[in-house]
């Protein structure tokens, strides 16, 4: 059986792995489980957004750089894979959030910024925004939908204010879906909380309260047992770890540079087969697209064209990011990093990692080591501002908001990384748009053997895309007559 998966970022990988692993086991199996896996990445490496940069300094991450590492089925994966070693924890310094022209502590509690009392965010926030929050339970609550999802930006301003969305909620969101919470679904994105407030709905009358949910979820944080380790954690030389490692255990066939423009039916539309354009001679058996949502939209025109359709919804979020190391961290404050409030005018970039003082194995390299981010959904800085522009800014930026003046502190390395289509934008109608391409997938005889994974289809975090991935190849091994027992 031949299999091809488009893409060799995180889900392409983790596919072709698993694929391997699993066709393994089954009792037709020849050398690699009766299976041939190619793999076709468009670009010159593969890891897409998961991507480290040899700095002299040492392997220094320009995509991700952190994983939840309270999923335990990632941890198990890592594991697996002999990375176990690898993992290293956090130093635990707090971050900080700019509002109003002035570096402060990011709250601790609460959900995603969301508070359930004004006691964690008062220095965020007015006096009328905090009386507004503490006064919230007391109010009429609103009517929730069990199951159903809204938008997370108008229920936090519509309940306690614009001042917590804009200084605080879409600074966090921000960080990890590059949107704003306007731009954002409650259930994709705090899926606890949408579950909270189903919850809370099906106990009373549908009328929940935002603070009661939250102070709900808080408590139950609070009688979880201690002692779990990291929240986050990373990989010691960086991801390149990860995604060398799943290339080579992957047995695959893997093909860069070689950019996939077309899948062509071959055969008859009950038992489909593919032939790629941009590919090799062959023909497939079974095809899996690990590619962001827009290129997979225009793969899947001819063969399943209502899912094509329903993916053309699925928006990007452009970012970039900018490495950057100096001599010296004299004068680097002693936090993590800092988040910028949606609204602030004074700077460009939206967030900063101080990484050497996040990492403790990257301090040990001595100097400092700082990353700028840059872009949101909806605006174009990482399009159109010049790689010299984006160093200025994240300089600029950096002195504002620490006082560290990194010409000063001598700059050693720059890398800047633009991340175009960096990230699907989860707002509330995208679980309902999977849902929707999954299923019209599975209607479509003529794609009965294309499946499709990614962050877009199983979420942005490195563990969702894994578990995504892994599920998807489980599912074909499953549907592949050569692998069946
Ligand atoms: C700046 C940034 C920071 C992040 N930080 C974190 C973090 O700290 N923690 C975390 O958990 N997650 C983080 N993420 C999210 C995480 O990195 C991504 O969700 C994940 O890596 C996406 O993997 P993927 O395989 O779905 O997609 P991609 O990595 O986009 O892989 C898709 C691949 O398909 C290839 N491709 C596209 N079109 C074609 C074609 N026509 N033919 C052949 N190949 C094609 C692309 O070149 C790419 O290599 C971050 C993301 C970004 C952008």
């Amino acid at each position: 059986m031949n299999i091809a998966i488009i893409g060799a970022g995180l889900a392409g990988l983790t596919a072709a792995y698993e694929l391997r692993k699993l066709s393994a086991g089954s009792a037709n199996a020849g050398e690699k489980g009766g299976l041939k896996v190619d793999v076709y990445e468009a670009t010159d490496r593969v890891g897409g957004k998961l991507h480290t940069v040899a700095f002299e300094a040492g392997p220094t991450d320009m995509g991700a750089e952190a994983f939840m590492a309270r999923r335990q089925d990632a941890v198990d994966f890592f594991t697996e894979l002999g990375l176990a070693d690898s993992l290293v924890e956090p130093s635990g310094l707090r971050s900080l959030v700019w509002a109003d022209g002035e570096a402060k502590g990011l709250p601790t509690g609460g959900v995603m910024g969301i508070p359930s009392s004004s006691e964690t965010v008062k220095n965020l926030v007015s006096a009328e925004t905090a009386e507004r929050i503490d006064t919230e339970a007391e109010r009429e609550g609103f009517q929730w939908e069990v199951g159903g999802d809204v938008n997370v930006g108008a229920l936090v301003r519509e309940r306690y204010g614009d001042e917590v969305v804009d200084n605080i909620v879409s600074s966090l969101l921000g960080g990890v879906y590059s949107c704003t919470a306007d731009d954002l679904g409650l259930r994709a994105t705090i899926p606890q909380l949408a579950g909270e407030l189903d919850r809370l709905a099906t106990e009373g009358d549908g009328m929940v309260h935002l603070s009661t949910a939250v102070a709900n979820l808080e408590r139950s944080r609070r009688e979880m047992p201690t002692g779990q380790g990291a929240v986050f954690k990373t990989f010691h030389d960086g991801y390149q770890e990860l995604y060398e490692t799943l290339a080579e255990e992957s047995g695959a066939d893997i093909y860069i540079d070689a950019f996939i423009s077309g899948i062509e039916l071959e055969g008859s539309a009950d038992a489909p087969k593919y032939r790629l354009t941009g590919g090799e001679d062959t023909v497939y058996d079974h095809v899996i697209l690990a590619v962001p949502a827009p290129t997979a939209a225009l793969l899947l025109k001819t063969v399943a064209p209502g899912a094509s359709e329903a993916l053309k919804t699925v928006k990007l979020a452009n970012s970039a990011v900018v490495g950057m190391r100096f001599a010296t961290d004299d004068g680097l404050p002693q936090n993590s990093g800092v988040l910028v409030a949606s609204g602030a005018e004074d700077v460009h970039a939206k967030a900063f990692t101080f990484s050497s003082r996040k990492w403790p194995h990257l301090a040990e390299r001595g100097g400092a080591l700082v990353r700028a981010s840059f872009g949101r959904f909806g605006d174009t800085v990482a399009i159109t501002a010049t790689e010299d522009d984006m160093v200025d800014w994240a300089l600029d930026d950096l002195e504002t908001i620490t006082g560290f003046d990194g010409r000063a502190a001598g700059l050693e390395e720059i890398y800047v990384q633009r991340w175009l289509g960096g990230l699907p934008r989860f707002d509330e109608g995208h679980l309902a748009t999977v849902a929707k391409v999954r299923s019209l997938l599975d209607d479509e005889p003529s794609a009965t053997n294309i499946s499709v994974t990614g962050a877009w289809a199983g979420g942005v975090g490195v563990p969702a895309v894994i578990a995504d991935a892994r599920a998807v190849a489980s599912a074909v091994v499953r549907q592949t007559p050569s692998t069946q027992e």
